[in-house]
């Protein structure tokens, strides 16, 4: 973590777990555990269905909520789609894009992607499904201000854009397996993205993002993978169902 450049950003992601009033007795639960919260934000990523009773619930404290995927489109005839708009009405400040445990079509073959052996698989994926996953951020970035095209966007525009962005590190054999990357590993990665970004943005828009690591990121590994330079958060899958897991993660952020 680097808390003089950057957010500490600890988001939890429910995937398919918690009713709507499971949801609202899980962050109950959690209220009180992360009222101490120094400069660690807290997002907990929940179903569609719970996000009236997540926010409800979470009202009053510093747990914002988001939500777990997103079109890219303003609105049309996509069965089973969520736009923008409509997340924000609903009070999400936050959206995972691209996921590889989403099922929606435009974002599994990322997924596919990520779990192919080596790097030609990784080319040969199409490229529209790489452009439904980065139109989707794109979309979350504008926040329902829908650009009309790509070219029409100065440099500078991307650099704003790009700040709005907190990029998740997530080795796919990590996640949900109770495998953890290595300190060293989670470092090295987060730090490569962060020279990409520096090459693309420069160097003050990388310095600024939020890179988090994520894959079993539990309460007994959080420490020692948040105390690395370039890990500025977790998001956290199956610890974050847990209250006391996650409290505990959250006072590790705040360390
Ligand atoms: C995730 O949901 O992104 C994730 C990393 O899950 P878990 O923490 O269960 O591995």
């Amino acid at each position: 973590m680097n808390r003089r450049y950057r957010k500490t950003i600890i988001a939890g992601n429910w995937k398919m777990n918690k009713t709507p009033a499971e949801a609202k007795a899980l962050i109950e639960e959690m209220k009180p555990l992360l009222s101490k919260t120094k400069w660690c934000e807290m997002v907990l990523c929940v179903p569609f269905t719970d996000i009236q009773a997540a926010v409800k619930a979470a009202k009053g404290s510093k747990i914002a909520i988001g939500a777990e995927n997103m079109h890219f489109e303003k609105s049309g005839a996509f069965t089973g789609e969520i736009s923008a708009d409509m997340l924000k009405e609903l009070g999400v400040k936050y959206v995972i894009i691209g996921h590889p445990s989403a099922v929606s079509t435009s974002t599994r073959p990322t997924s596919l992607r990520q779990e192919g052996s080596g790097r030609s698989r990784e080319r040969s994926a199409p490229d529209p499904v790489r452009r439904r996953v980065s139109d989707r951020a794109r979309a979350g970035r504008y926040h329902g201000s829908y650009p009309q095209a790509d070219q029409d966007r100065s440099a500078e525009r991307a650099v704003e854009d790009i700040k709005k962005v907190v990029i998740a590190y997530e080795p796919i054999w990590a996640i949900g397996t109770g495998k953890t990357a290595t300190t060293e590993q989670a470092n090295e990665v987060c730090s490569a993205i962060r020279d990409c970004l520096r090459e693309k943005y420069g160097a003050r828009a990388a310095r600024g993002i939020t890179i988090q690591y994520g894959g079993s990121m539990n309460a007994k590994n959080a420490s020692e993978l948040l105390a690395q330079p370039d890990v500025d958060g977790g998001l956290i899958g199956g610890a974050s169902l847990k209250s006391a897991d996650f409290a505990t993660i959250v006072e590790a952020a705040n360390q």
